[in-house]
């Protein structure tokens, strides 16, 4: 039996004991509750990180898309690395409407220029007026001549007069005060019409010269007064040696070169259309002393052995012969002999049979046709 006393410390005992594990508990619960909310913290800062991630993300492709974008320009679009300027070379027309235009006082051989394009004081009742045209003082019967292949029309009315109108280089021209008019189509240099002093707004026998582009009334250039008035065309398009403009020299030498070599050897106008589509794909027809690779061109290092205008590799022969557009050319033929049925095929498959770039080049060479034909016609 137990004492009264020890009952007692027992109960105290038992007490403490209770009393202990109640503390126990109620730290584990604490603890567990800390690392709840630890847990809860955790979760949030991963997914915070995650946002952030996501966003970084989105950042990064953007700045890529923008980087790529911005580097457009400067990559390789493709082996080419020389454009010919797009519509310069449609027609060899458009030389006359570039360079110097007339300015009152000027002479053009024998005749004066009078009034050019612009606001004037009209001669007939002194208020501001706009002239649409160049007055040239031609004596009547002066014979004007066509600057082109051209239809002339001939018209009447009652300021103007008797007038010649036609298009050329997608100007409307108009020749006033005529004396006499030869309707229907012309060539080169002949006679379209007689200079005169007929119609009402004219002071004097003279050649009231119009040139309208867009709507808009355009000053005369010299050279286009020239083949009109005296009947002096700009030099022969068909000379080698950078006469024709669009052209530089060095992509007439190289055009040149490959025109004249696929003649001698025979070779039909296709075949040098497809000559030409080639050089203009592989150099824009300039003899390239290095590969047109991107990196190479940029920063004088690369990988590329491509040489000269048809950017001809080492097994195609020697270094001298490639950067000799003639030489060049002539491998070139030669290959182009050896693809049979190359008739039935298209322009541009036969140039990348011949040349073998990489596959997403092959259809490359067919947007040069046009130019192609359009030089070839040159020469
Ligand atoms: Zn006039």
């Amino acid at each position: 039996m137990l004492t009264e006393e020890q009952s007692k410390e027992f109960l105290e005992a038992m007490k403490g004991l209770q009393e202990g594990q109640k503390l126990t508990a109620q730290a584990l619960t604490k603890q567990l509750e800390a690392q709840y909310f630890q847990a809860k913290i955790m979760q949030r800062q991963i997914r915070r990180a995650s946002a952030v991630a996501r966003w970084y993300l989105a950042a990064a492709s953007v700045a890529v898309v923008t980087l790529v974008s911005i580097a457009q320009p400067f990559m390789p679009k493709n082996q080419s690395a020389v454009e010919v300027p797009e519509g310069q070379i449609s027609s060899p027309a458009f030389r006359y409407f570039q360079g110097e235009t007339l300015k009152k006082g000027d002479s053009l051989g024998a005749y004066q220029v009078g009034d050019i394009v612009g606001m004037r004081t009209d001669p007939f009742n002194g208020e501001q007026r706009m002239h649409n045209g160049v007055d040239i003082r031609t004596p009547s019967g002066t014979a004007l001549h066509a600057p082109g292949a051209i239809t002339v029309a001939c018209k009447e009315e009652t300021g103007m007069g008797r007038y010649a109108e036609f298009t050329f280089n997608d100007r409307r021209i108009l020749l006033g005060h005529l004396q006499s008019c030869v309707p229907g189509r012309a060539n080169t240099g002949d006679t379209i019409a007689y200079s005169g002093n007929s119609g009402k707004r004219t002071t004097g026998a003279h050649l009231h010269f119009e040139v309208w582009q867009n709507d808009q009334p355009q000053q005369v250039t010299k050279s286009l007064a020239e083949a009109v008035v005296l009947n002096q065309q700009l030099p022969n398009l068909r000379i080698n040696g950078g006469t024709y403009q669009g052209l530089s020299d060095e992509q007439n030498q190289v055009a040149s070169a490959y025109v004249s070599k696929g003649r001698e050897m025979e070779m039909s106008d296709r075949e040098i259309t497809i000559a030409l589509m080639t050089g203009l794909q592989e150099s824009g027809l300039k003899n390239l002393t290095h590969g047109d690779d991107w990196w190479f061109a940029k920063w004088g290092w690369g990988k590329s052995d491509s040489l000269g205008s048809l950017q001809q590799r080492d097994s195609w022969g020697s270094r001298e012969c490639r950067l000799d557009p003639a030489c060049a050319v002539e491998l070139f033929y030669n290959a182009m002999k050896k693809v049979p049925n190359r008739d039935a095929m298209s322009l541009n498959d036969v140039a990348a049979t011949i040349q073998r770039p990489a596959a997403q080049y092959r259809g490359h060479y067919a947007k040069h046709e046009n130019k192609a034909r359009e030089i070839l016609s040159r020469y």
